[in-house]
C-alpha cells in the first residue's frame, strides 16, 4: 500500500538531477549526462533535516547546452571544478543510508540516474522512487494523468519557499515542501480512487525498472530494421538474456511498436519501440522493456489480434515484424 512515510523505510530522500546533453552528437549509451545531484532528507513530518548538493564534472559533454545554461545559471568553469560521477554517486549512496526510499518530482530522473550509473559501471542500489508529481495529480488534481510543474504545484497548494535559482537541491527542497500537503490529500481520497492510484504507482515502479536501449541502425527504412532479428530481439529486463516472442513487434499506431516476449526464468516481458531518423538519414531504434502484468499481456495480445484482422491494405503502413521477416525470407 502506498504511503510516503512508509514504516518500513528509515530514510525518505527527495532528490533532483540536472543534466546536460548534446542534441547534435549524442552518445546513445548516455544521451543525458548528470551534472548535479541535489537532495534533501526529510523526517516523518516532512521537515528537511539535511541536504546534499554536488556538481559533477562532465566526461562526455563538456559544453553546456544553451537552454540548460539559461535555466540553471551554471557555467562550464563551475562544472570543471565538480567531482567525477563515480565519487559523487558513491557519496550520495552513503549519505542516503540503507533502505532509503527515494522521492522525485516527475518520472525522468530515475531512468537518467540508472543510465549514468550503467555508463560509469557503478552499482545501482536504489529501487524506483515515488513520483510525487504523479501522486499530486492523483490526489490533488483528480487524475494521475494531470500533470503540473513543480512551481505551479507549489502555487496550487499555497506553498511558498524562499530559495534561489533553479538548481537540483532547490527543486528537491521545493518537492519536499509539498509532501505534507500531498500526503494529507492522499489520506482524504475515497477508497476506490486510492486503489486506482496505488495501481498506477505499482505500474510506474515496474516501468521505472525498464531496460532502455538506443541503437543506431544501418537502415533507412523501418521495414528493413524490423526484418533484422538480432536488432529486434528483446533482452529480459531482469537477467539480460534473450527472450522469445509471444507476439511480434507490431505498429500500434503512429509508428509506435509493441511486443510481448517470454523469458524462461522471469516470465512475460512487455516491449515498446520507436524509430527516429538522424541527420545521416539512418534510423535509431529506441526500445524499452519491462516485466509485463496481466493487463499488459491481455491488452497486447488483444491489440495484436485486432491488428491481424485488418486487411493488409487497411493497415496504412502500420508495419509488423512477422510480415517484414516473411517478406525478407521470401526474397521480395
Ligand atoms: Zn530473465
Amino acid at each position: 500500500m502506498f504511503s510516503l512515510a512508509n514504516d518500513a523505510c528509515r530514510h525518505l530522500i527527495v532528490f533532483d538531477l540536472e543534466w546536460n546533453q548534446n542534441s547534435y552528437h549524442p552518445n546513445h549509451r548516455m544521451p543525458h549526462e548528470i551534472i548535479e545531484i541535489g537532495a534533501c532528507r526529510v523526517d516523518r513530518s516532512y521537515a528537511v533535516t539535511d541536504t546534499f548538493s554536488r556538481l559533477i564534472r562532465p566526461r562526455l559533454y563538456t559544453r553546456l547546452d544553451k537552454h540548460i545554461k539559461q535555466v540553471t545559471g551554471m557555467t562550464e568553469e563551475e562544472l570543471a571544478h565538480g567531482d567525477a560521477f563515480a565519487d559523487v554517486f558513491a557519496d550520495f549512496i552513503h549519505w542516503c543510508g540503507e533502505d532509503a526510499q527515494l522521492v522525485t518530482w516527475g518520472r525522468d530522473d530515475f531512468p537518467v540516474l540508472r543510465r549514468n550509473a550503467a555508463f560509469h559501471q557503478t552499482g545501482m542500489p536504489f529501487t524506483p522512487p515515488i513520483d510525487a508529481q504523479l501522486v499530486f495529480g492523483g490526489a490533488c488534481l483528480g487524475s494521475c494523468h494531470q500533470q503540473m510543474n513543480l512551481h505551479a504545484a507549489m502555487e496550487h497548494l499555497h506553498v511558498e519557499l524562499d530559495a534561489p535559482a533553479h538548481r537540483a537541491v532547490y527543486d528537491a527542497t521545493c518537492t519536499a515542501a509539498l509532501l505534507a500537503a500531498i500526503d494529507r490529500a492522499v489520506a482524504a481520497m475515497a477508497p476506490d480512487r486510492r486503489a486506482q492510484l496505488d495501481a498506477v504507482l505499482r505500474r510506474e515502479a515496474r516501468i521505472a525498472t525498464s531496460a532502455l536501449l538506443s541503437v543506431p541502425t544501418k537502415y533507412a527504412y523501418q521495414s528493413d530494421a524490423l526484418a533484422d532479428e538480432r536488432l529486434m530481439h528483446i533482452a529480459c529486463p531482469a537477467c539480460g538474456r534473450r527472450t522469445s516472442f509471444d507476439t511480434p513487434w507490431f505498429d500500434t499506431g503512429r509508428d509506435k511498436y509493441a511486443a510481448l516476449a517470454r523469458c524462461s526464468a522471469h516470465g512475460m516481458v512487455y516491449g515498446q519501440m520507436h524509430f527516429k531518423r538522424v541527420s545521416n538519414g539512418l534510423l535509431i531504434m529506441h526500445q524499452r522493456a519491462y516485466a509485463a502484468d496481466e493487463a499488459d499481456i491481455a491488452g497486447t495480445r488483444e491489440a495484436y489480434r485486432l491488428y491481424q484482422l485488418l486487411p493488409q491494405k487497411k493497415r496504412h503502413h502500420r508495419l509488423c515484424m512477422a510480415d517484414a521477416l516473411a517478406k525478407k525470407r521470401g526474397g521480395a
